[in-house]
């Protein structure tokens, strides 16, 4: 997508501090961390919200939120909790349209979230 904000991150086109890669995913620090972690795990092909999601994307997302858990056990938090968010749409504050799993970490959280 030419002009989406993560696939030209996914292009190296945006500088941004990536922290894994593989061929189906990237992640790498939030521009504005929420927390002491607050990493983006994001498919490197684009898809514009969860709700495009279809069943060819299943192993997809699994490998996405493992791949979370595998950062929160490297960082030392996977034990005392974390957090991970899918926001979906504006009203729920989706403002980059390549959806993204937050994960947030490294702090308590409280909930409902805001
Ligand atoms: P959301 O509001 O769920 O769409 O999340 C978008 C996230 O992307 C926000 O937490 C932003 O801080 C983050 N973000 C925006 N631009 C960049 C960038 N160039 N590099 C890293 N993170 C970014
Ligand atoms: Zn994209």
């Amino acid at each position: 997508m030419a002009d989406c904000l993560f696939c030209k991150v996914v292009a190296r086109e945006i500088p941004a501090r990536i922290v894994y890669e593989d061929e189906e995913l990237l992640v790498f620090e939030d521009i504005r961390p929420q927390a002491p972690t607050h990493v983006l795990i994001i498919p490197k092909a684009h898809v514009a919200t969860v709700n495009d999601l279809d069943p060819s994307h299943d192993s997809l997302v699994g490998t996405i939120t493992r791949r979370a858990a595998s950062v929160a056990r490297e960082r030392g938090f996977a034990e005392q909790g974390y957090r991970l968010v899918w926001n979906c749409n504006a009203g729920a504050g989706q403002t980059v349209f390549h959806i993204h799993l937050h994960l947030l970490g490294g702090r308590t959280f409280s909930w409902p979230p805001g």
